[in-house]
């Protein structure tokens, strides 16, 4: 039998119980002896009868002397049992489960969890989980529990239970059951794909005992143990696998070597209406170093909103430019892409520069082309393309972007840059890219102001309107994002959007213009409202959280955010951004319906914190990274152990992957590891 043998094929499960498992993506045996507890019912400590403290969840081991169905008037069932042990009796009972009285009889031996009931002032035991220890005699000698029975010996009760994600009519007992039957199995199969000399330096648990006591542990203790050693696993093949993917790219790959001419970039700088950041300055030193080497370059831009990091992506265009290549800069929609040929030709005009666009509505080629998905799909190169941008990479999916560099140039691999203003942590970077390289605007342009951020109670929420039509009568603007229904665009969010702004007329007075803006609407049509905003016909615009609104306004200094609790802090900083951008001073209103106080506290960091990358921390901890934006889209598979903040395991991890490759870079000596990362590399799609 093969570790990968399909999950229908094995004894007691079959297409029915298969197709359930597939939900939750279990398709092999590995896929099952590596579906993990996210934790474990303390029923370890075994009590005696007579000493039961009620409310408490526990366990015991005794006889069963009785056991009967009473019918109620309601026609339910109730089963009733009395089961004993050296110190007494207890009353037990289970509700609708009449098939009990064929399973447990009198004189079995059983064990029992659960939580203890007052009844009267007799403790009783409701509706616990069971199980069979061994049979005895179907006379009952009353000592014939006097033999202790070892909580080893149980898998649901009496023990530490692991409780595992579940789905509709797949329970923790059935999953618990079949890992406990096929456990042994694959252990007989496999052998352990860790190098031994790291299991021993990194003082690991072996494979085998990782896993039985992930599902089965005697102790917490086993558990840290198991995990420990289950999380280096995840972390250590996934750097693998990205930094030979990393190796493969550069032996692979050629790009165009170019040449960087100080008087161009000079030029540049001499011409911008403002100076550069020193962060700026450094990113452009970095990625113009870059466009030197023949090696692909794949760098990533980190910056807040508003950093300047389309002036970084310019440099490197013009230099590209100058040794006759083009550039393409991807956008995630129509309304970015044009802004960015907006900002760009402002730019270069200096250079005589015409930047191009190529959208869905708009199609013209130049040197510099800004665009859309269509870059993807219709666009055809006159010439190579030396550089391309993706910039807020969340938005395009993993393949698209490797597609986009690739799809242009047969000879030849673009340079690639990515910007986002999503703030990835670095150890979250390192993770997912391994050895990208990394660039970082930590610094904001001068003049640059904090945007006061409050989170308001529902009950103030007229205040805050007050607040905007005071500033509307001002002359400024606003953005009131409407309640958040669902993570895209259906109708139910465009209703309940529609809705809102009908609500929110009533708010305002007749003269305050309003305009509402979503996802449904033809790109002609958001343009014309953006445009609208833009030139001040419209004073507030009431839009839906999706849509984006990446639009430069600098009259615009309020920011209301309905549902706030629904994004992620890193998000919601990004939208916080779309305002303070001129010289007024600027406002963000966070409202929630949320009464968690962990939610709250969440929100509250927006009031402190200022910094993308600080608010990202927050989010890791308190949320997880699958919560970073975008993540869960991007082909990113989450880590099932391994906490993405545990930067101990994650540098371990890397450099142990390092060391190995360097050792024995095509794993030729490593050949279980090697057979690992295959069957792996298909599951993980993110490429470097
Ligand atoms: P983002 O990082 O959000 O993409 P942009 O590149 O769009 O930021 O820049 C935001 C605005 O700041 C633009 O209007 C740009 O011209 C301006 N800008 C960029 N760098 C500087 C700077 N060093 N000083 C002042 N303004 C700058
Ligand atoms: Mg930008």
């Amino acid at each position: 039998m093969d570790p990968n043998i399909p999950i229908e094929h094995l004894p007691g499960v079959g297409n029915y119980f298969g197709g359930k498992l597939k939900k939750l993506e279990i398709k092999t045996l590995e896929d099952l002896i590596y579906h993990f507890p996210f934790r474990y019912d303390d029923f370890s400590q075994i009590s005696l009868v007579s000493n039961l403290t009620p409310g408490e969840k526990i366990s015991i081991q005794g006889v069963l002397w009785k056991i009967q169905n009473i019918r109620t008037r309601s026609g339910k069932f109730v089963t009733s049992a009395t089961v004993a042990d050296e110190s007494g009796t207890i009353d037990v009972i289970w509700f609708n489960q009449p098939y009990l009285t064929k399973v447990l009889k009198a004189g079995l031996a059983v064990s029992l969890s659960g939580k203890v009931q007052l009844d009267g002032y007799k403790p009783k035991l409701v509706s616990p989980s069971y199980e069979i220890i061994r049979s005895t005699s179907n006379q009952l000698p009353a000592t014939s529990y006097q033999q202790p029975v070892t909580s080893n010996q149980t898998l649901h009760t009496g023990r530490l239970v692991p409780i595992y994600p579940e789905t509709e009519g797949l329970s923790s007992k059935w999953l618990r059951a079949k890992i406990a039957n096929f456990l042994p199995v694959y252990k007989d199969l496999t052998k352990d794909f860790l190098p031994k000399k790291i299991i021993e330096d990194q003082k690991l648990e072996p494979q085998n005992s990782a896993l039985q006591k992930i599902h089965f542990p005697k102790s917490y203790e086993d558990v840290t143990e198991a995990r420990k050693r289950l999380a280096f696993d995840e972390v250590f093949l996934l750097q693998l696998i990205s930094l030979i993917k990393q190796i493969e790219w550069k032996s692979t790959r050629i790009a165009p070597k170019m040449n960087v001419k100080k008087e161009t970039i000079e030029k540049f700088k001499k011409n911008l209406p403002f100076e550069l950041t020193s962060a700026q300055q450094r990113a452009i030193g970095e990625i113009v170093n870059d466009l030197k080497s023949e090696q692909p370059a794949n760098r990533l831009l980190e910056g807040d909103v508003g950093s300047g990091k389309t002036v970084v992506a310019a440099v490197a265009a013009l230099t590209a430019l100058d040794n006759g290549f083009d550039s393409l800069i991807a956008a995630p929609t129509e309304i970015l892409a044009f802004q960015h040929q907006k900002t760009l030709n402002e730019i270069l005009k200096p250079f005589e520069i015409k930047v191009g666009i190529w959208t869905g509505s708009k199609k013209q080629k130049a040197n510099i082309t800004c665009g859309t998905h269509a870059l993807l799909t219709s666009f055809k190169p006159q010439r190579q393309i030396g550089f391309v941008v993706v910039d807020e990479q969340h938005r395009f999916g993993v393949t698209q972007r490797a597609k986009l560099f690739l799809s242009h140039n047969s000879e030849l691999t673009p340079h690639l840059l990515t910007m986002t203003a999503t703030p990835i942590p670095r150890t979250l970077a390192l993770t997912l890219y391994g050895d990208l390289n990394l660039s970082t605007l930590d610094k904001m342009p001068k003049g640059r102001q904090k945007i006061s951020t409050f989170v308001v109670p529902n009950s103030k929420r007229n205040n805050a309107y007050k607040f905007i039509e005071k500033h509307v009568r001002e002359g400024r603007q606003a953005f009131i994002l409407t309640p958040f229904v669902e993570p895209s665009e259906t109708m139910a969010t465009v209703k309940s959007a529609t809705v809102e702004f009908e609500k929110l007329k009533t708010k305002f007075p007749k003269k305050v213009k309003l305009g509402l803006l979503h996802g449904r609407l033809k790109s002609q049509e958001k343009e014309t409202i953006i445009g609208n905003f833009k030139k001040g016909k419209i004073d507030i615009l009431v839009a839906t959280p999706v849509v984006e609104v990446g639009i430069d306004i600098p009259n615009a200094t309020i920011m209301l955010i309905e549902s706030a609790d629904r994004f992620g802090l890193a998000q919601l900083h990004q939208l916080r951004g779309r305002v303070g951008r001129g010289e007024h001073k600027s406002y963000c209103f966070l409202f929630t319906d949320s009464h968690f106080e962990t939610s709250i506290r969440r929100l509250k960091s927006m009031e402190k914190l200022h910094a993308g990358f600080e608010l990202a921390e927050v989010d890791l901890k308190m949320r997880g990274p699958g919560e970073i934006l975008g993540l869960r889209q991007s082909g990113f598979i989450g880590f099932k152990i391994a906490d993405i903040s545990d930067h101990q395991t994650i540098a371990t991890a890397q450099t142990e992957a390092k060391k190995l490759l360097k050792l024995d870079p095509s794993l030729s000596r490593h050949q279980l590891l090697s057979q690992k990362l295959e069957s792996l590399k298909l599951a993980y799609s993110e490429p470097n």
